[in-house]
């Protein structure tokens, strides 16, 4: 990422914080391991939620083609890393997201990115299910959308609050997903 005058402000900010935090947790942050790290924590916080200074509209309507192809457009399996805006710790896992085209496709690069986009702020993996869905229905009008997040929390894994490698799905959908059949066709199509 490209640092401005004013994100490099940001960044010694928060690297005083950090600093800050470690000292109340016992550390002591003159040792050596630790004498970059808030600097390091500052840098990779700020590239965690850097969703926020991006706009995922803008970044799909930049690439739409007009075509016309009514047929189901599937993305599966796209990798994901958020973080969770309860306890700051990440979850991860894969989107599967399809859309059936109204006239107008998109760039393929442009699903991944735009997941990325709402997985670098902090999060809860229903509201981000949501967002993408949203996002997608905006911009392209299809005459539907699907998506579909499988996700390991850590905050629940490492407090040991639910069995390890439990996964969490949440789904959501418009238009022509509301047919069971039309769903089922996407869930068998990621399954397969
Ligand atoms: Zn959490």
């Amino acid at each position: 990422m490209e640092w401005t005058a004013e994100d490099m402000e940001k960044r010694k900010k928060l690297a005083y914080h950090y600093s800050q935090i470690l000292e109340l947790l016992g550390e002591d942050t003159s040792r050596e391991g630790l004498l970059r790290t808030p600097d390091r924590v500052a840098k990779a916080m700020m590239f965690l939620t850097k969703g926020y200074r991006q706009e995922p509209d803008q970044i799909l309507s930049s690439a739409i083609f007009i075509e016309d192809y009514k047929q189901m457009v599937i993305v599966k399996n796209i990798d994901f890393f958020s973080l969770c805006e309860h306890h700051l710790l990440p979850f991860f896992g894969k989107a599967h997201i399809a859309y059936i085209p109204n006239n107008a496709v998109t760039g393929l690069s442009k699903i991944p990115r735009i997941v990325d986009v709402f997985a670098r702020r902090l999060q809860i993996q229903e509201r981000m299910t949501t967002q993408i869905k949203d996002c997608i229905q905006k911009t392209l009008n299809p005459l539907g959308v699907m998506v579909i997040i499988e996700a390991q929390h850590l905050c629940m894994q490492m407090r040991g609050v639910e069995k390890q490698n439990s996964i969490t799905t949440t789904s959501d959908f418009t238009g022509a997903f509301n047919q069971a059949k039309t769903r089922e066709e996407f869930i068998n199509l990621i399954r397969s």
